[in-house]
């Protein structure tokens, strides 16, 4: 993992104008991102830990109900208002990864992880998301390719991350 400096910002506005400066990435639980920095395959500059920033891991029933940022998969999973309110949302966190990983995975970066395609975190690899020299192939979709995944042939890259920024400026993200 290459050297980067790590910050703590105390307030949700320190967070912010951390995060925006250029070389920033934002670590929540780290699940994601720590496993990124350790393949060598993200080295920010700078890791805004936002784990200290009050009132972002609110859970309340409102209405209207309220999950933050840095509610953890975990919380959201036992909370007796997300069971009553949203059942369905109660038992994805409930079935995702292991407990361990539930304890520390916060929402937030759930929805902000980049794709858990191994073709798009590989260096080996390149892809239509990472817009390298190949970037118009998805290796898991490609009618061609002999690693597709079952039924996938064919269809566009499915792996999404709403929070997640093109590796190149104006990569088509699908
Ligand atoms: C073995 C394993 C099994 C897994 N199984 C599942 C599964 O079954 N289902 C599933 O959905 N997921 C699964 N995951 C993925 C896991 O849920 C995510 O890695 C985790 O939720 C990321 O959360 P985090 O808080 O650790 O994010 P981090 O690693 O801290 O951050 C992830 C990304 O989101 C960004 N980010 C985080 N918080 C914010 C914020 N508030 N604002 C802006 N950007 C932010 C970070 O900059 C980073 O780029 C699995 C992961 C592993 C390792």
């Amino acid at each position: 993992m290459k050297p980067f400096i790590l910050l703590r910002p105390a307030t949700l506005s320190e967070a912010a104008r951390e995060a925006a400066r250029p070389g920033s990435e934002v670590k929540a639980g780290g699940v994601d991102l720590l496993d990124r920095m350790k393949e060598g395959f993200d080295s920010p500059q700078r890791v805004v830990s936002i784990a200290h920033v009050p009132g972002l891991d609110v859970i309340s029933a409102g209405p209207p109900a309220k999950i933050g940022a840095l509610a953890t998969l975990a919380r959201i999973a036992s909370s007796s208002d997300i069971k009553r309110l949203y059942p369905a949302l109660a038992a994805a966190a409930e079935g995702a990864a292991t407990p361990q990983i539930r304890n520390m995975a916060t929402l937030g970066g759930n929805l902000c992880q980049r794709p858990r395609c191994w073709y798009y975190r590989l260096a080996e690899f390149d892809c239509r998301k990472k817009g390298g020299p190949t970037s118009s192939l998805c290796w898991p979709t490609a009618r061609s390719s002999t690693r597709s995944r079952p039924g996938a042939g064919g269809r566009s890259c499915s792996t999404t991350s709403s929070c997640g920024r093109p590796r190149t400026p104006g990569a088509r993200m699908s």
